[in-house]
């Protein structure tokens, strides 16, 4: 039987500045950190985070990370961090950073602290790492045995990331309460091996409420560079409450139907949230949720320039091609191993496909002001 279970990182510090503080809590863990980072990260975080590390009385090796979270850098970042003997492994960037830190810090059996340069991801939060080929291509997920010790969002660095990066990490949080819905209806397992307790729906309860309540206005202060308390709140629902949610809680159709449009070329330049959000309106339609909570939707990813059509994932075939092509996407929708399995009703790759058609005419109709 499946027991109730949750899991988060340790411990998690937002604000600006944040990331002088790094130091305070790594050297409870150990006399010397290896940084691993992206160039542009480093740019932004390195002077404080080390300065931070060495006031604290560690010692710091800084590595530029090759830009894939692959086995061959994880190899490449073992050894290294074997050879200097480090207690504590940091991660500075993006998810594949991010990732690539954690499966080290587990490979050395360091401790592991995440520091996330952008709002697009939820990786920072989250025990789970993607490993991809050298040359970009997913290969794996890797569960790790537990989550960051310490996750550090330095608002003052993120606020300069550009806009639309605030928007993809809503998309992906967008599905976060209402996926956790479904798979607490259904009993089926989360992330972290058992079933949602409340706490975690409350927290993806409060992850979507928070969306809605403040998306907008994060994003005009993104656009701005203006980290107001809506960002701050924003960046904690997207980093903190968005991993915590999907974690806790499990995914279901808006990320089945998002790994389905993968297979489509067409869809390779449209980020992870901006599939999700898509992704999320044909869940709805999918279960044919009422149209009170498909309206609500629909206003805040109209709101904040999400995807609600298929043309705005750039598939724009018409007729008998269409249907050839969102035939497809059901079908990897609903791929063996898939979260499709978490929806209440079996779901044929045909009714996943009038799923995605009908939410695009819904979407299609509002954006023609007749919703
Ligand atoms: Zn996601």
């Amino acid at each position: 039987m499946l027991m109730k279970t949750i899991i988060s990182p340790s411990k998690y510090v937002q604000g600006p500045g944040a990331v002088a503080e790094v130091g305070k809590y790594a050297a409870q863990m150990g006399g010397r950190a290896l940084v691993i980072g992206g160039r542009t990260a480093l740019e932004a975080a390195q002077g404080p985070l080390v300065a931070g590390l060495e006031a604290a009385g560690m010692k710091v090796d800084v590595q530029l990370f090759r830009g894939e979270s692959s086995w061959e850098e994880v190899g490449r970042l073992v050894a290294l961090a074997n050879a200097t003997g480090a207690a504590v492994v940091i991660g500075v960037g993006g998810g594949k950073v991010l990732d690539t830190a954690k499966v080290v810090g587990r490979d050395i059996g360091a401790r592991w602290i995440n520091v996330p340069t952008t709002v697009a991801t939820n990786a920072a939060c989250s025990a789970v790492a993607v490993i991809y080929s050298p040359e970009g291509v997913f290969e794996e997920y890797v569960f790790l045995p537990r989550n960051p010790d310490l996750v550090v969002a330095d608002t003052s660095i993120l606020i300069n990331n550009p806009a639309h990066m605030l928007r993809m990490g809503m998309g992906d949080c967008l599905a976060g309460w209402i996926e956790g819905e479904t798979c607490a209806l259904t009993a089926k397992p989360n992330f972290a091996g058992g079933t949602a307790p409340i706490t975690a729906l409350a927290i993806a309860k409060l992850c979507y409420e928070t969306l809605l309540t403040y998306g907008l206005d994060a994003l005009r202060a993104a656009e701005v560079q203006a980290a107001t308390p809506a960002y701050e709140r924003i960046v904690e629902a997207v980093l903190l409450m968005g991993a915590l949610g999907f974690e806790s809680t499990g995914l279901a159709a808006a990320h089945a139907i998002h790994n389905g449009f993968t297979v489509l070329a067409e869809t390779h330049s449209i980020s992870h949230g901006e599939k999700v959000a898509f992704g999320v309106l044909a869940m709805l339609v999918l279960e044919n949720r009422p149209k009170s909570q498909i309206d609500e939707v629909l206003c805040f990813l109209d709101a904040i320039d999400l995807p609600m059509t298929l043309a705005q994932l750039k598939i724009t075939d018409k007729g008998a091609e269409l249907d050839r092509k969102l035939f497809e996407v059901g079908k990897a929708a609903c791929a063996e191993g898939d979260t499709m399995y978490c929806e209440p009703m079996p779901v044929t790759p045909e009714t996943a496909m009038y799923a995605i058609k009908g939410a695009d005419a819904i979407g299609r109709a509002y954006r023609a002001g007749k919703g």
